[in-house]
């Protein structure tokens, strides 16, 4: 007899491997019941492996330069229109000194592909970080580089890294990216990167041009391939001034949806209430946690460079420029049963 959809949640839930047809019924065909009996069984995984903590980093945008042309980034090098900015090691030392006062015990470097922030410029940067800050978790997003320059930036003492793969299916890549970008230069750089010891994050946006339930399928797969300690997944967003910028916006649904999956079937992954499901609804960090995420990224980058971060339309951030905006936020996670973790929040095994 075929398994009911139910049971196919409980057998990924009870870490039992599933086939494709399996998981295409979980990405395609359940109802909005079968979908909240997944939500909590997944916020059930998250809350048994962390508990009611969510861990908080303090994000850093430090340059929205790029070299690159993602079809569906604003900030790609060939939008004239984007406004630019780069942080200076001082302006970036100066937020961590900030998010430290705040309580912050890890700081996420994020930024396009600045030239001018090249491989001995990051090693310098996390180097002086680390030397302020020896206890606390750095966290590296700055895109493809080599494996030497990804070893220089582990030897300087960063702990982690963000590259996200976008998607497995090299196709579909191609539909996202200029040929001179290529799906398996990433994936080369995250086992590189898994290899070398970080604690690394990769994953994918949900709705973006081109992308069919198959391709998260494939994502899915090539997860597990790598095992990533970290997983950041939100809704394509449209920026404007880019080829995509008419395409509606990925679903939140689907976002929950996803978040839910990926929680049951990697139980102990770090996985972020990201910025982007906030933007595209007003209650997604609440929605996003009690589908099992477990990490929020507020924003520490100077105020006024802010707005120039825009990878998408209307970007929201959970700001942290004061104390009062922590306290909001805490009192955001208290009222869904949440409080605020402190602590560096490494992946637990
Ligand atoms: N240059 C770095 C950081 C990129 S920004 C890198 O390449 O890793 C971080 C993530 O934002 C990207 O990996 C992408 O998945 C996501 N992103 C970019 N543009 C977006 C958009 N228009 N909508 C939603 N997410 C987007």
């Amino acid at each position: 007899m075929e398994k009911s959809r139910i049971d196919i949640i409980n057998h990924l839930a009870d870490g039992d491997t599933l086939s494709r047809d399996e998981w295409m019924i979980l990405l395609s065909s359940l109802d909005d019941g079968e979908r909240e009996y997944l939500r909590v069984k997944a916020q059930e995984v998250a809350v048994s492996h962390y508990g009611k903590g969510i861990f908080v980093r303090a994000l850093l945008e430090i340059s929205s330069y790029c070299k690159n042309n993602c079809y569906y980034c604003g900030i790609r090098a060939s939008n004239r229109d984007a406004q630019r900015y780069r942080l200076s090691k001082e302006e970036i030392l100066e937020c961590c000194k900030e998010a430290d006062a705040l309580g912050f015990n890890t700081f996420v470097l994020q930024g396009g592909e600045d030239p001018v922030q090249n491989d001995a410029w990051v090693v310098d940067v996390v180097k002086a970080i680390r030397a302020a800050y020896p206890e606390k978790a750095i966290t590296l997003s700055v895109g493809e580089r080599s494996a030497e320059a990804y070893a220089a930036f582990k030897e300087a003492g960063a702990n982690r890294f963000l590259l996200r793969h976008e998607t497995r299916n090299d196709e579909h890549y191609s539909q996202l990216h200029p040929s001179m970008m290529s799906s398996e230069n990433r994936r080369q750089c995250l086992m590189t990167l898994k290899r070398l010891g970080f604690q690394t994050g990769s994953g994918m946006m949900i709705g973006s041009p081109g992308q069919t339930d198959e391709h998260l399928y494939e994502d899915i797969r090539f997860l597990e391939e790598l095992q990533p300690q970290m997983i950041g997944i939100g809704p394509f967003l449209p920026a404007t001034n880019t080829p995509f910028e008419n395409h509606s916006p990925g679903s939140a649904d689907k976002t929950i949806l996803m978040l839910s999956l990926l929680r049951l079937r990697f139980p102990n992954v770090l996985l972020p209430a990201t910025t982007a499901l906030a933007t595209l609804c007003s209650n997604g960090m609440e929605r996003a946690i009690s589908a099992g995420a477990n990490v929020v990224m507020p924003n520490v980058s100077p105020v006024e460079q802010r707005k120039k971060y825009s990878i998408y339309d209307n970007k929201k951030s959970t700001g942290a420029e004061s104390a009062q905006q922590m306290q909001q936020l805490e009192n955001r996670l208290n009222a869904i049963g949440y409080h605020i973790d402190y602590g560096r929040g490494d992946y637990r095994n």
